[in-house]
């Protein structure tokens, strides 16, 4: 990666880049309304998930994922699967750059209450801003996103800049993607920018 590029990933930790909004999770369970109480983990179900995540975000969870040695055949292949089954992968373009918001079971559900297996440091930030809104969520629609925490959180920590930096060295024509869709697009440019190196 660019010298630039390193010194910007080095100067902000992924924890450090979500800092806002895990602090606001971390009230939100000292007062009773986190989801520890939660009856089904539904935001992360097709009926509800639509997450998409920046550049940024997604080398946070890879990075993360092959740090601890779990990016192997194994995940590319649940990622692919994700992506078939919910026709990620067929974008619909509906103008002005935008393209159909498609929903899917996150590939990092584990099909319980709380069930994200990422770590709060690495999970995207629109899943962090996504909150239950009362103390027992029994069914699905008594949660929401703190927009207003999240647009801080994105401002503060230069985002935008380093997304730049990192759709120029990987040569990616998004801002968003759907999470299987977007680790498995930068694995695949580093594989390409590592072969064109040898
Ligand atoms: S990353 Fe975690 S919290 Fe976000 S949709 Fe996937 S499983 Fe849910
Ligand atoms: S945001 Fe709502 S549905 Fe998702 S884990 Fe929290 S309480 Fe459950």
């Amino acid at each position: 990666m660019t010298e630039e590029l390193i010194s910007l990933l080095k100067d902000h930790s992924p924890r450090q880049k979500r800092a806002l909004l895990i602090e606001k999770m971390d009230q939100l369970e000292q007062t009773g309304f986190g989801c520890e109480k939660c009856q089904g983990g539904w935001c992360c179900t097709f009926e509800y998930n639509s997450m998409r995540v920046s550049p940024l975000e997604a080398i946070d969870i890879y990075l993360a994922l092959v740090e601890e040695n779990k990016w192997n055949d194994e995940l590319i292949h649940h990622l692919q699967h994700t992506q078939t089954k919910y026709r990620l992968d067929k974008e619909i373009f509906l103008g002005r750059g935008n393209t159909l918001r498609r929903t899917y079971t996150c590939p990092f559900f584990t099909e319980k209450a709380q069930g994200c297996s990422l770590s709060r440091a690495h999970k995207p930030y629109g899943c962090l801003a996504f909150n239950a809104q009362k103390s027992e969520v029994t069914d699905a629609g008594f949660c929401g996103s703190d927009q207003v925490l999240l647009e801080k959180q994105v401002v503060a920590n230069q985002d935008d800049q380093i997304n730049q930096l990192l759709k120029t060295y990987l040569t990616l024509d998004w801002d968003k993607k759907d999470i299987p869709s977007a680790l498995l697009e930068i694995n695949n440019q580093l594989i390409n920018l590592s072969n064109s190196i040898d």
